[in-house]
């Protein structure tokens, strides 16, 4: 049976991100939830709900994600009955309750470590050469002095769920299998809470983290590194590091390529001259301004882009001619821009174009020679 894909259950991309998960998840929850319908309609509302429960339980965890986009969207490598029936959905249901019936912090019985996001800046060269270093992250980690266990005595049975972590809940139309508020949904519950931790099993710390930025990062790029976000119950988040890279005061940088932009006199711009340019990486290039080059003419040079796996980026520069200012100049050079102009407008009387560029081009040679 073709199965329509979670992703287009929730109506969002392949790519999407949790936050726009739970977002589209949340909306469509608001539409489609089976006390808006009448009786006649319920039974559709409720398949409607269900199916929409089912992939965010899937989508939002990244680990069920991830095995479900190997499986494809027919869902092949994934076990789906679990959906069907049973605690799984039920456990989508109890996300749905606390967002609509204000059921305060979700608890899940398996108390997973938030994922926590970073932000890092890091220059264009870091990003061109590719990037190590260390950074501090405030984040909870196990408690060293009760070794995570929030108590310095073994936890006993939690007595109000008799040890099974959850309680059954009746909310008007649906019954609910909620974790246990006495204990997390851990079934176990502590007589006398770490001093240290109070009881948490978890205190807040900074961790000096390594990361490794991959050559060519592109700006706002994340490295997904597994385990080290807060340490949780029974597995820790993940840490995100979201790559800002910082403007260059030199080049602009559009995927691949990089771009900037030198300044020639139109001395330069009217010969055909060599100029000089530092490339990101620090390389001199060599540069042939081709005669008579207009103002705002981008130049290609090979290679000298980005490094993105195998692949090189070019390296664009933009000529701008400068028309020089009469302030700086000497009593000899106005004379000569004076020479320059009525030369050029005797030329424009009689005689083509051309001619007159080439006294223009000849103007030039014997001033700077
Ligand atoms: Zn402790
Ligand atoms: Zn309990």
């Amino acid at each position: 049976m073709n199965k329509k894909s979670y992703y287009d259950v929730l109506g969002v991309s392949k790519t999407a991100t949790q936050e726009e998960i739970t977002k589209a998840y949340r909306s469509l929850v608001k539409k489609h939830h089976p006390d808006r319908f009448e009786d006649a309609k319920k039974k559709e509302a409720e398949d409607r709900f269900k199916e929409i429960s089912e992939a965010y339980t899937v989508l939002k965890d990244q680990n069920k994600r991830t095995q479900y986009d190997h499986g494809g969207d027919e869902f092949g490598g994934f076990d789906s009955s679990q959906f069907q029936q049973g605690s799984s959905f039920f456990n989508g249901m109890d996300d749905i309750f606390s967002s609509f019936f204000g059921g305060g912090q979700k608890q899940s019985t398996n108390q997973a470590g938030r994922d926590l996001s970073f932000d890092l800046e890091i220059t264009l060269e870091q990003a061109y050469h590719g990037h190590q270093t260390k950074v501090k992250i405030p984040k909870l980690a196990k408690c060293e002095k009760c070794k995570g266990v929030g108590s310095m005595e073994p936890p006993v049975k939690c007595n109000q769920c008799q040890g099974k972590g959850t309680l059954h809940v009746r909310h008007g139309f649906f019954h609910v299998e909620q974790a246990c508020s006495n204990c997390n949904g851990t079934g176990k519950t502590i007589k006398v809470k770490c001093r240290f931790c109070a009881g948490n099993g978890r205190v807040k710390k900074d961790k000096e983290i390594s990361i490794t930025i991959p050559q060519g990062i592109e700006n706002g790029q994340e490295i997904r590194l597994v385990g080290e976000g807060d340490e949780g119950v029974s597995r820790s988040g993940d840490l995100y590091i979201r790559i800002r890279i910082a403007k260059h005061k030199e080049f602009t940088r559009v995927k691949s390529d990089l771009y900037c932009s030198v300044n020639i006199s139109p001395v330069q711009a009217v010969n055909s001259s060599e100029i000089q340019i530092s490339s990101i990486d620090k390389k001199m290039i060599n540069i042939k301004i081709p005669e008579g080059i207009q103002s705002e003419t981008k130049l290609r040079v090979a290679t000298h882009g980005m490094v993105i796996g195998r692949s090189k980026g070019n390296l664009y520069v933009r000529v701008v001619v400068q028309t020089p200012s009469k302030k700086t100049m000497t009593a000899e050079e106005i004379n000569l821009w004076s020479a320059l102009d009525k030369i050029s407008n005797q030329s424009n009387k009689t005689e083509t174009k051309t001619s007159s560029f080439e006294n223009i081009k000849n103007m030039f040679n014997k001033w700077t020679s």
